[in-house]
């Protein structure tokens, strides 16, 4: 599979030549501040797949506590991946352009989401973190 995606203001633009994992969205209050929402929406996806088209000198990061961290538009504002020590690691569902052909398989942390947010009622949903991977 080969996607692309972009930030609001179109300068940064990127492609993935593979498939996506672990797509979710998770309603912690942390993630709501992350990425201004009432949730982040994110997938996996391996960094040797993912090239930086265009713009790539206009990112500006953010990184937090434990090497997670962001990297965003400096012209816009668009979070378009997450990073991890310093390598992409998840990529934000929203600046995708077109049907990447996946949905959002997992609420995680909906104990603690915003008291606005009212949840579909058709989602697989977890009060804190996913179950253990086996
Ligand atoms: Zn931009
Ligand atoms: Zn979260």
């Amino acid at each position: 599979m080969s996607i692309t995606g972009e930030c609001f203001c179109g300068d940064i633009k990127y492609q993935v030549n593979g498939d996506l994992h672990e797509v979710k969205s998770c309603h912690c209050s942390r993630c709501r501040k992350a990425f201004s929402a009432q949730a982040s929406a994110t997938a996996l996806v391996n960094p040797d797949e993912f090239t930086w088209l265009s713009g790539a000198e206009k990112l500006t990061s953010y990184v937090g506590g434990h090497g997670f961290g962001f990297q965003f538009c400096s012209q816009c504002g668009s979070t378009l991946c997450t990073v991890l020590n310093g390598k992409i690691f998840q990529i934000t569902l929203g600046c995708l352009n077109g049907d990447p052909d996946l949905e959002i398989g997992t609420h995680i942390f909906v104990g603690s989401k915003a008291a606005w947010e009212k949840m579909p009622h058709d989602v697989l949903t977890y009060e804190c973190g996913p179950p253990e991977r086996s």
